[in-house]
């Protein structure tokens, strides 16, 4: 049997806008609920530990209850709430890019930390790209893949391109649902055409041609809401 949905995303940190008793920063977080395996995964940390646990908190979920935390590139921006969301939970696993890891390693030498080079199954319908991008900076998006076989893209900054982390999607499925997150340069809108959910937020330069083109299917993402797919 099918259940109703099989992911919910909640905004935990983006720097546009908030709902009452949220708060906004620099940065991008999100925290999604595995349906299918029931778990709590955290993507990206923002770049302010206070405000990112006072945003989860907000949502009645605790760190103790998340159980992974994947780190899209190591920018401040994203890795910010990292520190202190791993003092209140020690057992959780950190999936960094295989690029960054020394560093991780460096900061946190008792953690779980995983690395991530190719694209890999983080958990039950839950993917990592793999990492991409030149030289030092390297970075992850995730591919979530609902029961009915819709993709949704949750992106960091996209600093790669956006385009990069859509074409590699297409090997876990061709029904891009969704995009969410930060799309930084990215400007060969054509890529966006025929995705009903276009949630551009943080570091998306072209957001309001986004906007403009896209009327439809764009989405205001805002620090408090949450989407089930
Ligand atoms: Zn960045
Ligand atoms: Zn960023």
């Amino acid at each position: 049997m099918k259940s109703d949905f099989s992911f919910e995303i909640k905004i935990v940190y983006d720097d546009i806008c908030a709902q009452p008793g949220f708060l906004t920063g620099f940065g991008f977080s999100a925290l999604i609920y595995n349906n299918l395996s029931k778990t709590h995964l955290l993507f990206d940390t923002g770049s302010k530990d206070d405000i990112l646990i006072h945003n989860i908190n907000k949502f009645n979920i605790t760190v103790p209850e998340i159980k992974k935390v994947i780190i899209s590139h190591n920018h401040y921006d994203h890795t910010g709430g990292l520190k202190e969301i791993y003092q209140i939970n020690h057992d959780i696993e950190i999936y960094v890019p295989l690029h960054a890891v020394k560093s991780f390693i460096r900061d946190y030498p008792e953690a779980q930390v995983q690395t991530i080079s190719d694209l890999f199954e983080i958990e039950k319908n839950i993917f990592s790209s793999g990492q991409f991008g030149d030289g030092f900076l390297k970075e992850q998006s995730l591919f979530l893949k609902t029961e009915n076989n819709d993709l949704i893209i949750i992106s960091g900054c996209a600093h790669p391109g956006l385009e990069t982390f859509i074409l590699k999607s297409k090997i876990i499925s061709n029904e891009i649902k969704a995009i969410i997150g930060g799309f930084h340069g990215f400007r060969n809108l054509n890529f966006l055409e025929g995705i009903e959910f276009i949630g551009a937020c943080h570091c998306t330069q072209k957001i309001r041609e986004i906007k403009q083109r896209f009327s439809e299917q764009f989405i205001d993402i805002c620090v408090g809401n949450s989407y089930l797919f």
